[in-house]
């Protein structure tokens, strides 16, 4: 058993150092009120409903842009997307890698977008997509087209199956009706991927259908359909394993990152005359952190390489693990981090306050901590499935 990456994924990592010095720390140094302690009020146009500033989208574009240009933006697309089909081990490795670089140009932690592009709807899109619906697959990686994704309601998030909104034939159209919630990014979108019951009763996974509705137009018809009516939430299902362990595997790096840099603050500050590193209430909580750091670290690379030689969904219990021990470790290392460097910890100045809420947002998204202790609940009680062998 090898537990080193192997070199082409190494080599990779160099490569995307080497960009990322050439490329994109020059664009960030020439715009750093996007990254320092102006972040927020820099990024957000305040008096059009707090939406990204037009100058914050186009510092982004620009990056994907010399990105796309080097060959790294679709590294981790099917061929058929112009990508490089990149394994789940290769993508976790990278992840990992650019979120220990801290805050960035590289790896937007706000907007998820990163010079090794985040696309987590294109695989769907070109395996399930009519051709028509697959012209979104170009327009969302150049930036030109979103699409957005429109599945909790007021009423319901976790319990997606028990969604209210219904949709219902008329001669060749669909109409549909309900609320959605935390629609992100719908002002800029092209399309809505709107998730509404066709059949069954609340709670059946099947009967929920998946609808690009153009955000311009006021009907649909069966073209609308992504895949197949009533299997929605399965399309769904198929491709969030992917993206649960690339998300933790980001989560480990930013751990990483906080855990490095409150060390290093610690060397250097002197507190009662000496350098705080010397006492071990402030040794001890990053010795825990920087151990589970290396453990959490090594599962989700087991992980991401046992899901490139395996059906996923065989492993859904050891992806929900990587998932919500990660996530958590990520706040539990910025919030160290904050409390190793006292009051500047705190502020604005430094980005560990950025960085929790970010990866606080993990535990709640996509799948909540609950939502995957449930699943791991389930392989080890026998409720559903088999536990797989860890
Ligand atoms: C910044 C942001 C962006 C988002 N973007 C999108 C988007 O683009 N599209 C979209 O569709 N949604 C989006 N969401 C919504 C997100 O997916 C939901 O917030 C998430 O699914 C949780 O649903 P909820 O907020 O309704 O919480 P609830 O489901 O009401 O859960 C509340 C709490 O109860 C816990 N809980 C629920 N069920 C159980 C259980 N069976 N056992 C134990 N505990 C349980 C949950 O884990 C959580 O802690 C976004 C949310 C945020 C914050």
């Amino acid at each position: 058993m090898d537990f080193d990456l192997p070199s082409q994924i190494t080599a990779k990592l160099a490569e995307l150092d080497e960009f990322i010095e050439a490329e994109i720390k020059p664009l960030e140094r020439a715009n750093m009120q996007f990254f320092d302690h102006r972040r927020e009020y820099a990024r957000t146009d305040w008096e059009n409903d707090g939406r990204p500033q037009p100058q914050w989208r186009a510092l982004i574009s620009e990056m994907e842009l010399r990105a796309e240009r080097a060959g790294h933006l679709r590294y981790g697309l099917p061929k058929s997307c112009g990508g490089q089909a990149a394994s789940n081990l290769a993508i976790a490795a990278i992840r990992e890698h650019l979120a220990a670089k801290g805050l960035g140009l590289h790896n937007d932690l706000q907007d998820e977008s990163s010079i090794v592009g985040n696309f987590p709807i294109v695989p769907v899109l070109d395996a399930y997509g009519t051709p028509e619906q697959k012209r979104y697959i170009e327009g969302i990686i150049s930036g030109k087209m979103h699409l957005s994704f429109a599945l909790t309601e007021p009423g319901h998030g976790s319990d997606a199956t028990w969604l209210e909104t219904v949709a219902r034939r008329d001669g060749d159209y669909w109409i549909i009706n309900g609320m959605k919630r935390w629609n992100s990014q719908v002002a800029r979108a092209h399309g809505n991927l709107v998730f509404a019951r066709t059949s069954g009763k609340p709670g059946d996974a099947h009967g929920v259908t998946a609808f690009i509705v153009p955000t311009d137009t006021a009907g649909h018809n069966d073209s609308a359909i992504l895949h197949r009516e009533g299997e929605g939430l399965m399309v769904a299902q198929r491709f969030v394993h992917e993206n649960r362990v690339r998300q933790a595997a980001a989560s480990v790096g930013a751990a990483r990152y906080c855990i490095h840099e409150a060390a290093k603050y610690a060397n250097s500050r002197i507190a009662f005359g000496e350098p705080l590193s010397r006492k071990q209430a402030i040794q001890f909580p990053l010795v825990e952190l920087y151990a589970e750091c290396e453990l959490v670290r090594n599962f989700v690379f087991k992980t991401a390489s046992r899901m490139d030689r395996q059906d996923p969904l065989e492993i859904s219990d050891m992806v929900s693990i990587c998932n919500f021990r990660a996530n958590r470790l990520a706040c539990e290392a910025a919030d160290r981090a904050m409390q190793v460097h006292g009051g500047i910890g705190y502020s604005r100045s430094l980005p560990f306050e950025h960085i929790y809420r970010h990866h606080r947002r993990y535990r709640i998204t996509e799948g909540s901590e609950e939502v995957q202790m449930r699943r791991v609940a389930q392989y080890l009680f026998g409720v559903r499935g088999k536990r797989a062998s860890a």
